[in-house]
Formats: C-alpha cells, structure tokens, sequence
C-alpha cells in the first residue's frame, strides 16, 4: 500500500514525504509522538514541531545564505516554506512563525494528501527491505538509534555534537600567526606540513584567556542531556579550564613543537586552526567544542592574537544529538552505502538547524522519487544553497571530525577576485543563476 516508508515526521520527514506525494508517490509516515512515545524536547503530537526557537532565521536572500536557501526551498514547492507563510509572525528580515498554526498546516496538508499515510508507531528497526527514509531526528528513540548504530557502526553513530567555532579564513590576520604542523623543522630543511594556523599566546594573554573562559556566561546542559550515555566523553573547554591554570597549556592549547618563526622558540601556549572545508575557506579551532553563549565566545575569542577580526561561520556547542558520519556512510543521493534502500536525511545527516534539516529532507524525497521513476536527478549545483549544503553533508569521506554544521556562504565554492563587500550579492547570483540551470534540466524534455 506504500512504495516508500518515512520514519519520523519532523521537519526533515515531514518535507521528504510531500515531494515523494507530489511526484505521485504512495508514502506511509511513521510518527512516534501520538503512540504514546514523546522525546525529550518535543511538547506536543504535532507534525513538524518546532522543539525551541520559532525562527527560520533569516529570510533576506540577496545576503544570507539561509535566507538563499528558503528561496531555493519554495523554488521547489517545499512543504516547510509554504506552511510556513500562513503562520508568519512579525520578526523583522527573519521569518519566524506561530508554531502551533505552523504544525497545524503541516499536519492538515499530509493528511489530506491522498498519496499520505501518517501512522503514528514507534519503528524501532532499520527496515530490512523497501526504499526507506530514516528522519528521526536528534532525538531518536533509543531501540532505532541502536539499530542504526548496528548498521552504520557504532562508531559512525553519535550521541552528542562538539561542535568547535568555525571561521571564515580571509578574517584571520596572518601577519600574527603562522602555518606549521607540531615538531615541524623550520627554517632550512624545515617540514613540508603546513596544515594548520597556529595562533600564538604570551603567559598574560593565555592566563586572561583562561579566566575569561571561567567567567563567560554559558549554556547549561538540560538535565535529560546529562543521564545519556557518552555524556562524559564532551568535555568543553571551559570545564578543563576549570580544572586547573595549566590543563589547556597541556591539552588543545600546548605550545610543544610549534617553534614560532619570529622567535624560533615555542610561545606560551597556541591556539590552533584546522582546515574544515575541502576549498579551505573555513578553519575550526582545535578542540574548541564550548558551551559558553555565542556572545561571550566572540568577545573572548577575538582577544586571540590574529583572530581579533574574526568572522565565525558557526560558533561553538555541545548538544545532545543523534547524527551519523554521513560523508563516510552516504551516497551523492543520501542512501546508505552499505544498504542502499536506506536514505537518511535531517539533522541525523549532520546538517543543523529546522530550515537545514527540512531542505535535506526534500533533497532525499526527490532524489528517492527520482530513483523510483527510473528520472535521473542530478545533484543540485554545489553554487547554490541546497548544493553547498549537500556537499557539507555528503562531501569529502577524508572530513576529520564531522560534525553538525549549518548553511553558510563557507560551505560554497569560494568566489576569486570580488570584493569582499560585493562577495555575498555575487554568491546569492552565482546560486540563483545555477538553481535556473539546474531547474531548466529538470524540466521533462
Ligand atoms: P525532528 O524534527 O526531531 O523530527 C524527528 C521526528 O522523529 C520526531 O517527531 C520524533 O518524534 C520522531 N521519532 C524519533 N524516533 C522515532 C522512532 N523510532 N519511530 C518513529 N518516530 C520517531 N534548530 C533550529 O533551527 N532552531 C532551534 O532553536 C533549535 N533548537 C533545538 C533544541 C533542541 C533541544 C534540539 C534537540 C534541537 C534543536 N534544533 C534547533 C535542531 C534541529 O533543527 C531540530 O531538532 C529539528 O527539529 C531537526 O529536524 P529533524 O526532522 O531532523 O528532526
């Protein structure tokens, strides 16, 4: 009675099912939430609820790349955007919406699609066979995460996101810092491996450091996020400061082996950079995962020697969440490489945030509607939002430590020889211009 089964139906499922309906497709979407099962973060049995913000963030799609991504979205007939209209509160150039009407217009558009079955169960198996689309989310019940564990790996499965800051590349001053792997020779004969920016610290500047990581107002853990397993395994940095004036110096801060050029001699302690995207216009700090609020990481981060002008593509956090390795396990499409009926998509895949999760969602829908319909459907281009987002998801399988990451002009092939001020417009452009193309290839002959 069903030719693709969606499990979960938040904001990725949601969306996954109405391209699959729209193609034609018959879908049955499970929901746990209306069965007697609810997740830690979620109040109510509504599709799609929104479990904190009400806020799709910015809507401006000439400077934004998620105000970009919502055009792209309702290019694309996206259940989320649609619904998302009659539910539109004040907010400024963001958009931000009544939950409980935004639920409910997700809600009454499924269940009036004659191509939907919304079941309310808990699956708490990976389906062995028939195309499937797994979207349960950050919050995934315990015996389907299990499942998914068995069959991506353990080790391929986490529970919690550490996600350091990440800034854009051309807002680091270079003429502070300097390039060089640890215990690299310099000078002649001196390493090849430059592969990361170390940032130099004198013993008042790391002690200041270290008190303003102490003091910084942070986010508390929610206390069901504490009795989860691999809890004690995210230690952010301001816990190890906490532990002692010297834990940093002797953890992701030490100096050894970084001689620092302009005094051939170790500094204090070093701050160190490592590349995060294949086209290198991103850099996260090592080790960096931190639960002070956004404000007081930018105040206290930018008193880094050379990054005083940084400008992050995403600050730091640690959450509890359920996401896979995705550019190791997934295909272009989102299948699971090693059971191909299988695709993944919201936040699970490692993308963050409402708008982020639901976009993948209706990537897998189509690509999944393409496959079934024998329509090849290539990817998006990687100019535009959808295609920047994709490759975040399922780029290089060599991504060290992947982890959670929302859209940002960062993720996008970098635009050679435009000012920097004109760079976003020319982005936005470049991304409208490729979607066209890619629109236009899409139309049946
Ligand atoms: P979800 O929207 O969580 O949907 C997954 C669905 O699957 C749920 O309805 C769940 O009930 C169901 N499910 C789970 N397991 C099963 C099962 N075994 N069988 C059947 N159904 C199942 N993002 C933002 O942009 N802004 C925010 O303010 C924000 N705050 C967040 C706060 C918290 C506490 C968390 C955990 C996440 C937050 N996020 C936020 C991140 C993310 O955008 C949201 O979690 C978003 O809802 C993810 O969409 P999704 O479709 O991947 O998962």
């Amino acid at each position: 009675d069903h030719q693709v089964h969606v499990i979960g139906g938040g904001l990725a499922g949601t969306e996954a099912a109405w391209q699959l309906a729209q193609a034609g497709i018959k879908v049955r979407l499970s929901e746990m939430r209306g069965a007697g099962d609810m997740t830690p973060a979620h109040q109510t049995d509504g599709l799609a609820e929104l479990v904190c913000s009400n806020s799709f963030r910015s809507d401006d799609a000439d400077k934004n790349a998620v105000g970009l991504l919502h055009q792209e979205m309702r290019r694309l007939g996206s259940l989320i955007m649609t619904q998302a209209e009659p539910a539109k509160v004040p907010a400024g150039s963001a958009l931000a919406v009544d939950r409980d009407v935004f639920s409910q217009g997700v809600t009454r558009a499924l269940a009036e699609h004659p191509n939907v079955a919304v079941v309310r169960e808990r699956v708490d198996t990976l389906p062995t066979s028939g195309m499937t689309i797994i979207a349960t989310g950050p919050l995934t019940a315990p015996a389907l995460a299990a499942s998914i564990g068995q069959a991506a790996g353990m080790d391929h499965l986490a529970f919690f996101d550490a996600i350091a800051p990440v800034l854009h590349y051309d807002s680091i001053d270079m003429d502070k810092c300097w390039m060089a792997n640890r215990w690299d020779k310099i000078g002649p004969g001196g390493g090849e491996g430059k592969d990361y920016i170390n940032c130099p610290m004198n013993r008042e500047q790391y002690q200041a450091f270290v008190q303003g990581l102490i003091d910084g107002e942070k986010t508390e853990f929610k206390e069901w996020e504490t009795n989860t397993p691999y809890f004690e395994g995210c230690m952010p940095i301001e816990v190890m400061a906490s532990r002692g004036p010297e834990t940093l110096r002797h953890g992701p801060m030490k100096p050894m082996g970084l001689d620092d050029p302009r005094t051939g001699r170790w500094p204090y302690a070093v701050v160190q950079l490592r590349q995060d995207n294949a086209s290198g216009t991103l850099w996260n700090m090592v080790g960096f995962q931190t639960k002070l609020k956004h404000g007081a990481q930018v105040e206290l981060f930018r008193t880094i020697p050379g990054l005083e002008k940084a400008e992050f593509a995403r600050l730091g956090g640690l959450h509890r969440n359920t996401f896979i390795q995705s550019p190791k396990l997934l295909d272009p499409t989102l299948r699971l490489k090693s059971a191909p009926h299988i695709r993944f998509a919201g936040q699970m895949t490692g993308c963050e945030g409402y708008v982020e999760s639901a976009a993948i969602g209706l990537l897998a829908g189509r690509f999944a509607a393409a496959e079934l319909l024998g329509q090849p459907l290539p990817a998006p281009p990687p100019e535009t939002a959808l295609g920047a987002l994709l490759g975040h998801v399922t780029g290089n399988e060599a991504t060290a430590d992947y982890q959670p990451m929302n859209v940002n002009f960062g993720l996008f092939p970098p635009l050679e020889d435009v000012k920097k001020k004109q760079r976003k417009e020319a982005m936005t452009s470049r991304a409208r211009a490729a979607l066209g193309q890619w629109l236009g290839e899409l139309q049946p002959a």
